[in-house]
């Protein structure tokens, strides 16, 4: 019921009804609960449904009360957010890495989230999400193992949450960026979704009838050792040719540092080249998004979604980046490869999204706390 609030407010009270199957006497009490709670209120606007008839009030998201913490680990940095129950971005900061050691990260985000919270008064956090690539196990709140930053059965949950005193949710960012499709972004309203993130971690997730797929100690969407034909890159695995060692933002860093176009490792800079001309930044993006879109021609064979997510640094900035991964998918599946809704917060909102997620499906059971 709050998903319809969120996708069709301010919508009247019958209007959900139809839309979720409730009785009319259900939707009417639900919303006097999640009024109360602090989730929906009342819209200002007046409506009279074909112009006779009491008027009644449609019901709206309340937007203004609650945040939920957003904590998202890459290997170079942790971002840590605040989004308000549309998934938007309060409130951000990013976090550098001197040391990756679990307790010292997750220490230094829960910091992160106070000062944040510190700095919007009136906000009040509901629970905490946490997104991380690797292999992360939704259901014992751990990261089970993220060989990149050297973690190995890290217990994000019990720890973040002794240090916030807030609940905190864990899950894939893969997962978690799907969940955020569904909700907030392009993929709303799709009955199949697959994401595919290729950052300095490489993994995929894939969702039907808004269940995003799990599997035992949700393993599922673990592609980094996928071989890719003619790959040339050693992989960390000491395999040849790796999915994640050819797509990683590593690797097109050190293949830029060779051509002499950047010194540093952050794949903005050679975005940056590109965009100030540099064919051969061009060309290393390029081909970058079209081994991409090899990957995505083969999950697509595999899974048969009706709408893909890509999340890569090169299609989300560059339109011949997005042709190039386009043309390596079947002609008549190529438009329903888009690339990622959240250009500028995609790590913001990836964490953010665990948690909401969670609000969505159970709203009640979030929020017993706030009364
Ligand atoms: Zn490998």
């Amino acid at each position: 019921m709050l998903r319809a609030v969120l996708e069709h407010g301010p919508v009247a009270r019958s209007t959900i009804a139809r839309l979720t199957g409730l009785s009319p006497a259900s939707v009417t009490a639900y919303c006097a609960q999640f009024a109360e709670l602090g989730l929906i209120r009342e819209s200002a606007e007046l409506r009279r449904s074909g112009g006779v008839g009491r008027p009644h009030q449609p019901v709206d998201l309340d937007d203004s009360r609650f945040v939920v913490g957003s904590v998202h680990v890459a290997v170079p940095h942790t971002t840590v957010a605040l989004l308000d129950l549309r998934g938007r971005v309060v409130a951000r900061r990013e976090v550098k890495h001197e040391r990756t050691e679990p307790a010292a990260v997750l220490a230094r985000a829960a910091d992160g989230l106070a000062a944040l919270l510190a700095g919007t008064p009136g906000s009040k956090a509901l629970c905490v999400g946490f997104a991380a690539g690797g292999w992360v196990d939704r259901d014992s709140g751990t990261v089970v193992e993220h060989p990149l930053l050297g973690w190995r059965e890290v217990p994000v949950r019990e720890v973040l949450g002794a240090h916030t005193g807030l609940p905190v949710h864990v899950d894939g960012h893969a997962r978690a960026l799907v969940n955020a499709e569904r909700l907030f972004g392009g993929a709303r309203g799709s009955r199949s979704v697959l994401h595919l993130f290729a950052g300095n971690v490489v993994d995929a997730a894939f969702a039907t009838n808004d269940e995003v797929h799990h599997g035992p100690r949700s393993q599922a969407g673990a592609i980094a050792h996928l071989p890719v034909p003619g790959g040339t890159e050693t992989c960390d695995c000491g395999r040849v040719g790796c999915l994640q060692a050819e797509l990683s933002e590593r690797t097109l860093c050190r293949r830029a540092q060779e051509a002499g176009i950047v010194d540093g490792v952050n794949p903005m800079h050679v975005v940056g080249a590109a965009a100030a001309g540099d064919p051969v930044a061009v060309r290393l993006l390029t081909e970058r998004s079209r081994r991409v879109g090899r990957a995505v021609g083969l999950l697509l064979d595999v899974l048969n979604p009706e709408r893909v997510v890509v999340t890569e640094i090169g299609i989300m900035y560059r339109e011949d980046c997005l042709t190039a991964l386009r043309e390596e998918v079947e002609a008549g599946r190529a438009a329903t490869v888009s690339p990622s809704s959240f250009p500028d917060s995609v790590l913001a909102v990836a964490g953010g999204s665990v948690a909401l997620d969670i609000l969505y499906r159970d709203p009640l059971g979030v929020s017993p706390e706030v009364i």
